[in-house]
């Protein structure tokens, strides 16, 4: 009937908000039948390690194959998972999923798996990770958890407790998307990460000039002076390379290198990448 009444009043409004409302829910539904049907899809993005110019991992990338709207990013789907508490058995999925695809791979090459703040609440976390590990038969060391500075806004007592408990087992604990968060310096104190990802907006300045490259060397500074590795993310020009490799950045993720693959196409991309750094040592 509004549509009747011609241009926009405010009786456009109220249907606008069943019209949110019920596409929330049917996306809600939506995820509970991709979770039983398994349509979801872990896509793999390499992460090139600057000095021994090697993969050093492959970070796991959820992706949901619906029937009818196609191939949906995370950004659209997580957070209503993460409300739902569909996160969970998302998450738990994506993890065996993970450690499945790594124990296929060369051993010096890790699988990063990223983790909600929500499955961190839950307290079965330890458990499900130490079962996909078993699981797959995949060393403890060969994971790598990302987990961001969000985690640390609630609890962060337990969220200490629980790092420390799954750094026991063995894995490694990356903090990803630094420097988006508030206060970050107080959780590099509190928690001895592994790795320190530097958000992208960092690096996509780089080629700017405008004090990005003093903030990457002060990261890497810091990282190194507290024995974590720093992985940039978001690399998409060879500049950018050149500038981080003297800012002594560990590592490196983005386009440049590779868009996140499907599972079938990792071991090709292993090969390729090898063969190239094999011509361009022995060229050196
Ligand atoms: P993230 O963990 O920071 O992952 C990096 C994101 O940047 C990925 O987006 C990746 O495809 C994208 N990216 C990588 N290189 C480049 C580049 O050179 N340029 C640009 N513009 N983008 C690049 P994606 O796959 O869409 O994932 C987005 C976010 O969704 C992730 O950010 C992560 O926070 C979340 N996410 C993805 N998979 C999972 C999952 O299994 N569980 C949870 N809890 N979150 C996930
Ligand atoms: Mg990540
Ligand atoms: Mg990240
Ligand atoms: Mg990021």
């Amino acid at each position: 009937r509004a549509k009747q009444q011609g241009r926009g009043t405010y009786r456009f409004f109220e249907p606008l908000m069943d019209a949110q409302a019920r596409a929330r829910r049917d996306m809600e539904a939506d995820l509970r039948t991709a979770i039983a049907e398994q349509q979801f899809e872990v896509h793999f993005q390499p992460l090139f390690n600057l000095a021994r110019k090697e993969i050093s991992a492959f970070e796991a990338l959820v992706r949901w194959q619906h029937p009818v709207r196609g191939l949906i990013p995370p950004i659209e789907f997580i957070p209503l998972a993460e409300e739902t508490g569909l996160i969970i058995p998302i998450g738990e999925w994506v993890l065996r999923e993970a450690c499945r695809q790594a124990i296929t791979w060369p051993e010096d090459i890790r699988v990063a798996v990223n983790v909600s703040p929500v499955q961190f609440r839950n307290t079965g976390l330890n458990a499900i990770v130490l079962q996909a590990l078993t699981h797959a038969g995949l060393a403890p060391d060969r994971l790598e958890l990302e987990i961001t500075e969000s985690l640390f806004i609630e609890n962060v007592e337990a969220t200490l407790a629980s790092l420390h408990a799954l750094r026991a087992i063995g894995v490694r604990v990356a903090l990803d998307d630094f420097g988006t968060g508030y206060s970050s310096l107080s959780y590099l104190r509190a928690f001895p990460f592994d790795k320190i990802k530097i958000d992208r907006s960092f690096i996509v300045d780089l080629l700017k000039e405008d004090g990005s490259t003093a903030i990457i060397r002060s990261i890497t500074a810091l990282a190194d002076a507290l024995g974590m590795e720093t992985t940039a993310e978001g690399v998409e020009e060879v500049e950018q390379v050149d500038i981080l490799r003297e800012q002594g950045c560990s590592s490196i993720q983005g386009y440049l290198l590779s868009k996140p693959v499907r599972d079938d196409e990792v071991a090709g991309f292993i090969r390729q990448l090898q063969s190239r750094a094999d011509a361009f040592r022995a060229a050196a």
